[in-house]
């Protein structure tokens, strides 16, 4: 018998409106990706005699690498850049959920965009933003990164899968990070919810406070201990936390080293592996904004230009765009994951994440001038997303052109966002 089950899970409020749009989308998720088929769904769809389904699950589902295996892909639909999913019907529809129903569906097809997520404590539940429905919807407005409980039915046989998981921490855990991991994600998430920082400004000052704690590997731990609640005094208090503002905008901000490695990065990706069509078409328009063509100086100074007059403006008024967007990067990358040592580069990748969105915007604010709305920012930010996401080379590609120069390090934290 299939017994359904309800748990409440802690989620962003904009979750309770999302629905796929299916047709309607502007880009499905059915296609340029390689769709991830679980090992129970393999092994049902191996049973299938349906024709002519039978026939194309055997032609298109392959089993996967062990190593691919090992990272819960067990089989895969292999799709290349722009082809979409050889089970759709002719009416765009999935050939496997008409005919055998949505319990038939893998975990990837059923959960996206949802990805679940624990944290040690309990279970949550947010959106990949790689959806453009549910990029619209997180950043509708101020309030729709709030978090709520909501009530999530599941069969009891099918839980829903873990996307990320924090270890719990035992009494017994001497890794300063594992042990606070919950508390360094609500200072984090606290400063971006802060009406006095941009999402920038907020990014920036946990990477201060952040360091400081990368310091502290190495120490006895009762001493580490003590020490991370120094530091979290000296940061948080309320005189400290008023001048956040000035001592963040006092920091220097090389603009054309900001400018050169973002841009670097962007087109060693473009070069080697192509990106998909949307992501092409963003780089398309942020190349003509800034006239990329012409001499470096030129490109520079046009940069700074849109970057002033019109996208600081812009978000200034609209500043809970890029705040949700890191909100969301943060509540569904269980942010700190790792431990000690793997902090400095876990919290990087946040903040990549939204230095690139924000270097495309400044590329699209020079095209549009005043014109610059906030569909391009949800345009830009499900475009970033779903190139991160559905393309595994992608962040590590972007991570390693700025390791080379030598700008992965919370140190230049600001050189990349301010
Ligand atoms: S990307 Fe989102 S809205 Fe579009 S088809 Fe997929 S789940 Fe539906």
């Amino acid at each position: 018998m299939n017994q359904s089950k309800t748990v409440n899970v802690l989620a962003p409020s904009y979750m309770q409106g999302f629905q796929c749009v299916g047709s309607a989308c502007v880009e499905t998720c059915c296609s340029s990706w390689h769709i991830a088929i679980d090992e129970p769904t393999y092994r049902k769809y191996q049973t299938i005699r349906i024709e002519p389904l039978a026939s194309q699950l055997r032609q298109h589902v392959q089993l996967s690498s062990e190593a691919a295996k090992a990272q819960g892909a067990y089989a895969s639909i292999p799709l290349a850049l722009g082809e979409s999913c050889p089970m759709l019907d002719e009416q765009q529809l999935c050939s496997i959920q008409t005919t055998l129903g949505a319990e038939a569906l893998s975990s990837t097809c059923s959960d996206f965009p949802r990805i679940y997520v624990h944290d040690g404590q309990r279970l949550a539940m947010a959106a990949s933003l790689s959806c453009p429905e549910a990029a619209r919807l997180a950043l509708a407005d101020e309030q729709a990164l709030d978090l709520v409980e909501l009530p999530l039915a599941f069969s009891a046989q099918r839980p829903p899968a873990l996307h990320r998981r924090r270890a719990s921490a035992g009494a017994q855990e001497q890794d300063l990070v594992r042990r606070h991991g919950g508390l360094l994600a609500s200072v984090i998430s606290a400063l971006l919810r802060l009406h006095s920082l941009s999402a920038e400004q907020a990014l920036v000052y946990g990477g201060l406070i952040l360091r400081r704690v990368a310091g502290l590997a190495g120490q006895e731990f009762g001493a580490a201990e003590a020490a991370l609640e120094q530091v979290l005094e000296q940061f948080l208090g309320p005189q400290t936390l008023q001048r956040a503002p000035e001592l963040v905008a006092g920091l220097s901000v090389p603009k054309g080293a900001q400018f050169s490695l973002l841009l670097a990065a962007s087109q060693r990706f473009m070069r080697d592996h192509g990106g998909r069509a949307s992501f092409r078409a963003l780089m398309d328009e942020v190349s003509k904004g800034l006239e990329l063509g012409q001499s470096p100086s030129h490109c520079l100074a046009r940069y700074e230009q849109a970057d002033q007059d019109y996208l600081r403006p812009f978000l200034a008024e609209h500043p809970h765009l890029l705040k949700n967007y890191a909100l969301n990067s943060v509540l569904s990358s269980v942010f700190p994951r790792e431990g000690m040592a793997e902090l400095p580069h876990e919290f990087m990748e946040l903040a990549v994440r939204l230095a690139l969105i924000r270097f495309y915007l400044v590329g699209l604010a020079a095209l549009r001038g005043p014109e610059l709305s906030v569909d391009d920012v949800r345009r830009t930010v499900y475009g970033v997303a779903r190139n991160i996401e559905h393309n595994r080379r992608f962040l590590p590609g972007v991570m390693q052109a700025l390791e080379a120069h030598g700008a992965l390090r919370l140190e230049v934290l600001a050189t990349l966002l301010l």
